[in-house]
């Protein structure tokens, strides 16, 4: 298309636009006379008939729709009219198919909304139309309406809640003729039992959360305990596990279960003491107890392998998605809220936390090895491989974990998964200050800015690790990572370029490349293999630019990159922003748990990215 042919085309457009604004104005200067006039007519409701139209056709006579309003802007506009206009005929209906049918639609909701609200008040109080309906379209207002509603129920349901906790004489709603001795809010709708009744019952649905009747109150009873002639006795109760159906060849009557061994089982009402069921049979003394296998089959986990406690996997579920959303969220914080619970209930016990993380662990290791079976890479971004358009890399100062947390030589779950390996980065730093005979980058620029500078002492604070240094794709989906001892030296994000160069990268962002790039030159010439790190192309933050030199941000500024789009370099800052809040309590963990949660998160996170993208 020639520019004198795209120039008409422009101005055609222009006024288009033009036109419409007027036709918009016309309208509403239209519905303003309509409105004055209804005002003068004393009917209270009715729909104006629909008046002139507006329509704009095109030179082939074809209707021209107006360009969809964005909402904000329906809004900015609708809300001044209803705020001054009488409410009862609030915009006129006769805008039905002038318009965009989108714009249209919302419109036209907007106002049988509001007229919908007149007839409501009005079917309620004649009299008054003025006042709920100006709080209808006041948020204040209306907030304290509602607040107003609440204050004037409040008596009543300070009722009730009396009233719920009142003993009353019941029948059990299981036999229908004994006097109930039980309440079990997990059994409803019918809740109350008898004593026999109650046993029958809760032998099989032994996490039922009970209540007896016998004290005069509601007395929260743990399941080991029952009533018999208005008293509480305890017995034992089994462990919800599925159990074989036969153990031997013998016929099924001979087989007996009995109660095992003694088990805390953790669910998230908290901890139950139970016995583990052991089968016997009475003809060939063949006998089943129940191992850890069975108990994952049934949906728990063992905090140790001799199993003294079990956890239900729904824990570990919920602690995992509490940590999703509260990233500080504390092992202990968690563990508190579910001893709460125990007690709420009547049970009692603590809950072990040192097993718990550990349990915790091993459960995600599983998880994380069935997921490999199914081939699912969790650091692998499924929107930009094999062909990746950008790598940011960043520094993560908050990830700093004191020298004297929790010491253990144990060995991280995922190790090397996530995390690089300290020695492995740590040789590779050495040889490239071996190799390069230390050239360091000048990590200045732009006067106060200094995001990294090259400095080879380790400092010598209380803290171990410095922080993280983190690659993220175009689309915040972590790739790698590498613990920082030294700085933020330029060594580092050489480390995880080199680590990701086989993912066919195009862009390589950073903060400071103005001053990594020149670096990586040097040391390209003395270390040939990183020769084609070069292959990439440098690439500085779009943001970060701005506090550069100005010089600066026009040769390196990733806002002037062929092919960039609207890569803004910047991805890492997404990911610190969650990343950070877990921080908190990376900090006091041992090395080996400060791996494995901040792998964990990095892995969620990531599968959380990629449910926030559309299917197709
Ligand atoms: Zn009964
Ligand atoms: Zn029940
Ligand atoms: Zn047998
Ligand atoms: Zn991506
Ligand atoms: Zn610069």
């Amino acid at each position: 298309m020639s520019d004198s042919e795209l120039q008409e085309q422009l101005m055609e457009l222009d006024k288009l636009v033009d036109d419409q604004e007027l036709n918009d104005e016309l309208q509403s200067l239209d519905d303003l006379i309509g409105e004055l006039q209804e005002e003068k007519e004393v009917a209270p409701v009715k729909t104006p008939e629909p008046r002139v139209r507006w329509r704009k056709r095109d030179i082939d006579g074809n209707i021209v729709y107006a360009r969809p309003r964005s909402s904000r802007n329906q809004s900015n506009k609708a809300d001044p009219i209803r705020k001054s206009d009488p409410p009862i005929n609030a915009p006129a209906t006769n805008c039905e198919v002038t318009f965009a049918p989108e714009a249209v639609e919302s419109f036209l909701q907007d106002l049988q909304h509001s007229l919908s609200n007149t007839s409501d008040d009005e079917a309620s109080s004649l009299e008054t139309s003025r006042g709920p309906l100006l709080a209808s379209s006041n948020w204040s207002t209306r907030q304290s309406l509602f607040s107003e509603r609440w204050r004037t129920e409040r008596p009543r349901l300070v009722n009730t809640a009396a009233a719920h906790e009142n003993v009353a004489t019941r029948i059990c709603q299981q036999c229908g003729s004994n006097p109930a001795a039980v309440r079990c809010s997990d059994c409803r709708p019918q809740p109350f039992f008898c004593a026999q009744c109650d046993v029958s019952m809760h032998t099989r649905h032994v996490l039922h959360n009970r209540d007896a009747m016998t004290a005069g109150f509601y007395q929260p009873l743990p399941p080991t305990t029952f009533v018999v002639d208005k008293a509480l006795s305890h017995c034992v109760r089994l462990v919800p596990v599925e159990i074989p159906y036969k153990i031997c060849d013998c016929s099924r009557e001979s087989l007996r279960v009995s109660p095992g061994k003694t088990v805390a089982v953790i669910t998230m009402n908290g901890r139950y003491d139970l016995s583990m069921p052991e089968l016997s049979c009475e003809a060939c003394q063949a006998t089943w107890a129940a191992g850890v296998g069975d108990l994952n089959l049934s949906d728990y986990w063992p905090a140790t392998l001799h199993f003294a406690t079990i956890y239900a996997t729904d824990v570990f579920f919920s602690f995992e998605e509490m940590k999703m959303a509260a990233p500080g969220l504390s092992c202990q914080a968690f563990l508190r809220m579910l001893d709460q619970r125990t007690v709420r209930f009547g049970r009692c016990g603590k809950i072990s936390k040192d097993s718990f993380q550990k349990s915790f662990f091993e459960w995600e290791a599983v998880r994380y090895e069935v997921d490999k079976i199914c081939k699912e890479e969790p650091f692998i971004c499924p929107a930009c491989s094999p062909d990746m358009l950008a790598v940011s890399v960043d520094g993560n100062r908050k990830h700093y974990h004191f020298k004297n947390a929790a010491r253990s030589e144990e060995k991280a779950i995922f190790e090397d998964v996530f995390i690089a390996k300290d020695e492995d980065v740590t040789r590779f730093v050495d040889y490239i200050h071996k190799t390069s005979k230390h050239v360091s980058g000048r990590g200045v620029c732009g006067g106060e800015w200094s995001a990294a500078r090259e400095t080879s002492q380790g400092s010598a604070s209380k803290v171990d690790e410095e922080g993280l240094e983190l690659a993220v794709c175009r689309h915040g989906v972590l790739l790698r990572a590498l613990n920082m001892y030294r700085g933020e030296i330029f060594a580092y994000p050489l480390y995880l370029q080199e680590k990701l160069a086989s993912r066919q990268i195009h862009l390589f962002c950073m903060d400071v490349t103005c001053k990594y790039w020149p670096y990586l030159q040097r040391v390209a010439k003395s270390c040939p293999e990183l020769q084609h790190l070069l292959n990439m192309k440098p690439f500085l933050s779009v943001f970060h630019a701005k506090a550069h030199d100005f010089k600066c941000e026009v040769k390196w500024s990733g806002a002037y990159q062929d092919g960039a789009g609207l890569t803004l370099g910047e991805e890492v800052e997404q990911c610190n922003a969650f990343l950070s809040r877990i921080a908190v309590t990376t900090k006091h963990m041992s090395k080996a748990g400060r791996t494995d949660m901040l792998t964990l998160m990095a892995m969620r996170w990531n599968q959380q990215r990629s449910t926030l993208w559309p299917s197709h």
